[in-house]
């Protein structure tokens, strides 16, 4: 199998040649075709398994299929437990989307300061990375829009509710489209992430590598 046979934008294939990435890891060989097929998946993977290319890259395609890159508004929201995973989150993002032109990722993350945040924001945003905590106290000061979200990703959904985010996540989900797609990814899918899914995915297909 290869990334050709998944279905990406060439834009993309030359990124992953770029980034050295030579064949999908199972979890982007199972996620990777059914996400661009639009459909909401709860899919259960560890991390070093390959998840974040297999959110980020149907996620980017969309992105990368339109002639134009300006002034649609945050088209992704990728939220994440803490700020260490936001980063390479964010990091990932610009590898991925290197051959998109003028792509432009921004992370909120708490424990920082808010000037830079508040800069990135007031700028214009194709992909944003964030902590449920930071991201609501600018929701709430109206200093960024969710309603053009087209993918929601929910990465590490596990430890988002172990570290209490369930009312955030539930706040910012609220703030979003309800046709978007969404992408959950956990280690586990246990009962707890289940009525999550139940909740904010639209019959989602369940993905277990
Ligand atoms: P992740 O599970 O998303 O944290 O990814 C773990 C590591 O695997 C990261 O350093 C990625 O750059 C790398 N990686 C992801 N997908 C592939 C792939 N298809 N081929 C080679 N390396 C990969």
């Amino acid at each position: 199998m290869s990334f050709e046979t998944l279905g990406l934008d060439p834009k993309l294939l030359s990124a992953l040649v770029k980034a050295g990435f030579t064949s999908p890891t199972p979890v982007q060989e199972a996620a990777i075709p059914k996400a661009l097929q639009g459909q909401d998946l709860m899919v259960s993977a560890q991390t070093g398994s390959g998840k974040t290319a297999a959110f980020m890259l149907p996620a980017l395609n969309r992105i990368a299929g339109m002639p134009a890159n300006k002034g649609r508004g945050v088209q992704v929201l990728v939220l994440t437990p803490t700020r260490e995973l936001a980063m390479q989150v964010a990091d990932a993002t610009k590898a991925y989307g290197a051959h998109i032109p003028d792509l432009r990722t921004a992370v909120v993350v708490g424990g920082m300061p808010y000037g830079a945040q508040l800069k990135a924001l007031s700028r214009r945003v194709d992909v944003l990375v964030a902590t449920p905590g930071r991201l609501i106290d600018h929701l709430q000061a109206r200093r960024v829009n969710l309603s053009t979200v087209q993918t929601l990703v929910l990465d590490e959904a596990d430890r988002m509710l172990d570290m209490g985010f369930i009312e955030d996540i539930e706040t910012i989900v609220a703030a979003t489209p309800a046709d978007r797609q969404t992408l959950l990814f956990s280690a586990t899918l246990d009962g707890t992430i289940a009525k999550l899914a139940r909740d904010m995915l639209n019959e989602p297909l369940r993905i277990e590598v």
